[in-house]
């Protein structure tokens, strides 16, 4: 038999972890490229063949995938914060935009088999008018981030239409035990942990009421498969069509930890809250549930559930 070769940008993020998990099992032999002080990100499995290189090193990136030629290639790989994107937006331009295209191109190169799936994200949307967003919404991106990604998003139809087999999923908020503690439901998870076991006092957060559509991050890398490998390739709303403020997730995450009152214990500090925030986005599944029988299998309740028994645990073992 032969086995399938994949090949992972930002294999070290939440994403990439499930991912490599998910292809491995499969059968699928897996490569990534790491930035050095990524290669021991916490859990890439061992059985991962690492590259380090930069994704924005488009060249060396090139020479790679060719040399590699993978069946599948997945880029995951971005500056990933919308707060950085502005302190940065040319590297974020590059990396997010142009070195995403160079990657397109690599894999076309490889060969006709080749399916390509870009991380897009729900920024591309910008303030949309409407909610919930589809695969129709106006690309009306409002940062140096959503900007970036838009050209990457764009230019995977582009290449679609050239004959590439390339997907690019737009991704809404999605969210695991492995998610970092700069977004605001792992912050919310952790500090309710620690409060319920009286290591902290307060959680302070800011604008209570962005509302989100917060999905379960081992479905959207199961998403990402599927748009790999169905027949035609396409744009795909990667959601769950349901979405909460951040206060329903602040007191879902206090109810999971045994706390009824918790408006006590949390505050806001106008430095938590940004210049521009969307107040609303919510993203429609349909598309990816008629074309490649896409379904979310963990709802809100039971990924607020999930992280909070997660964080509790940590607390615990560390005692
Ligand atoms: P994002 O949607 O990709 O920016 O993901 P985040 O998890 O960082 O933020 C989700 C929403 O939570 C945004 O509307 C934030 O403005 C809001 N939010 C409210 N308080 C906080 C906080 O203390 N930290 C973060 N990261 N976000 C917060």
């Amino acid at each position: 038999m032969v086995t399938a070769r994949a090949f992972v940008t930002g294999i070290g993020g939440q994403d990439g972890s499930y991912l490599a998990e998910r292809l491995l099992a499969d059968g699928t032999e897996v490569h990534a490229l790491v930035l050095r002080d990524e290669s021991a990100a916490t859990y890439t499995p061992p059985e991962v063949v690492t590259h380090v290189g930069d994704l924005g090193d488009v060249e060396a990136t090139r020479r790679l995938v060719l040399d590699l030629a993978p069946d599948e290639v997945y880029n995951l790989a971005a500056i990933s914060s919308v707060a950085q994107s502005w302190d940065e937006p040319d590297l974020t331009a590059h990396v997010n935009g142009l070195a995403a295209v160079a990657l397109m191109e690599s894999a076309r190169q490889v060969g006709d088999h080749v399916r390509f799936v870009q991380a897009s994200s729900a920024e591309i949307f910008g303030e949309p008018d409407a909610s919930p967003q589809s695969e129709r919404t106006p690309v009306r991106p409002l940062n140096p981030y959503g900007a970036a990604k838009a050209f990457a998003h764009l230019s995977v139809a582009v290449q679609r239409s050239r004959g590439l087999h390339a997907s690019s999923l737009v991704l809404y908020n999605h969210e695991s035990p492995r998610r970092p503690e700069r977004f605001v439901t792992r912050k919310i998870t952790s500090g309710v942990a620690a409060i319920a076991r009286g290591r902290a006092d307060i959680l302070t957060l800011g604008n209570l009421d962005a509302r989100r559509d917060w999905g379960w991050a081992p479905d959207y890398v199961d998403a990402m498969l599927r748009a790999a490998r169905t027949d035609e390739a396409d744009d795909f709303v990667v959601a769950t069509g349901v979405g909460h403020t951040v206060r329903d997730f602040v007191e879902a995450a206090f109810r999971h930890a045994g706390i009824s009152d918790w408006e006590p214990l949390v505050a806001t500090d106008p430095a938590f809250v940004r210049p521009a925030d969307a107040t609303d986005l919510t993203g429609d599944p349909t598309h990816a549930r008629d074309r490649l029988g896409w379904e979310p299998t963990v709802d809100f309740d039971g990924i607020v559930a999930a992280m909070v028994a997660a964080d509790l645990a940590l607390l615990d073992e560390s005692a």
